[in-house]
């Protein structure tokens, strides 16, 4: 079964792409808002599955990959630092900061704004997609807003990424694959608010020890003291 569970996400992202020029194909963004209440229970599928940004960062890393460019990974202890400053945007844009100071401050007329971050906004998407050749996900990793609105929502899921601590092996090959640069390996249940759901833990475990699942109280909540998965 977990053999089929790689190919099927990519068809559906490539559904969601389809669905930005074919108008009987679902837009991600509706879809996006319909199942939001979703993340509450299983977390970020949208960012797995869904967001064609993302899933165009997915594919330019599997080409990269195919044609044997260098991968970079950052150390989790730093990763999980850089990780803070989509959080950090996401409490400034919801405060509307940014565009309030640079407003106030150099006095630009409100569509010289707007055409200035159209402008910003294109180049750093070239920019995030360009270094997709080189690391997982950079825009979705330490950038997007949305993503991490939808991540916060998802830390209290009840089902999600659980590991069998009896059959793991230890090989850290959970952890490699993770696109996301979450420590898998060293927690029983996911509830990093940056799991985006892709299921590359769960494909590739040699030992088959990672499931989506339920959460069992008795087993991941009150034996796992690395609770969010900071290492
Ligand atoms: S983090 Fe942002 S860009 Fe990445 S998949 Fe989620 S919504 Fe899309
Ligand atoms: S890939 Fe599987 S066996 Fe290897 S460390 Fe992760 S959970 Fe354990
Ligand atoms: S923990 Fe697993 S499901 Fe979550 S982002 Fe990492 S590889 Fe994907």
């Amino acid at each position: 079964m977990k053999k089929y569970i790689q190919p099927i996400r990519f068809l559906i992202q490539i559904g969601f792409m389809a669905g930005l020029v074919l108008p009987f194909l679902p837009i991600a963004d509706n879809v996006g808002q319909k199942i939001w209440i979703s993340i509450l229970f299983v977390g970020v599928f949208f960012c797995g599955w869904i967001c064609p940004f993302g899933s165009l960062q997915d594919w330019i890393g599997w080409i990269a990959k195919k044609i044997h460019l260098p991968r970079f990974k950052l150390p989790v202890k730093y990763q999980q630092s850089v990780q803070l400053l989509r959080y950090f945007l996401y409490g400034l844009s919801t405060m509307n900061i940014v565009f309030y100071f640079l407003n106030s401050r150099f006095f630009f007329s409100h569509s010289v704004m707007v055409g200035l971050w159209d402008w910003i906004n294109g180049s750093v998407m070239v920019a995030f997609l360009a270094a997709s050749l080189f690391t997982d996900r950079p825009f979705c990793n330490y950038f997007c807003v949305k993503g991490a609105s939808l991540g916060v929502w998802s830390v209290l899921r009840p089902f999600g990424i659980a590991r069998d601590e009896n059959k793991c092996i230890h090989c850290h090959l959970c952890d490699k694959v993770c696109p996301m640069n979450i420590p898998v390996e060293s927690t029983n249940f996911v509830r990093h608010p940056n799991c985006i759901n892709c299921m590359q833990c769960v494909s590739n475990c040699p030992k088959d020890c990672i499931k989506f699942k339920l959460m069992t109280l008795k087993k991941e909540i009150i034996n796992d003291t690395n609770l969010f998965n900071i290492k």
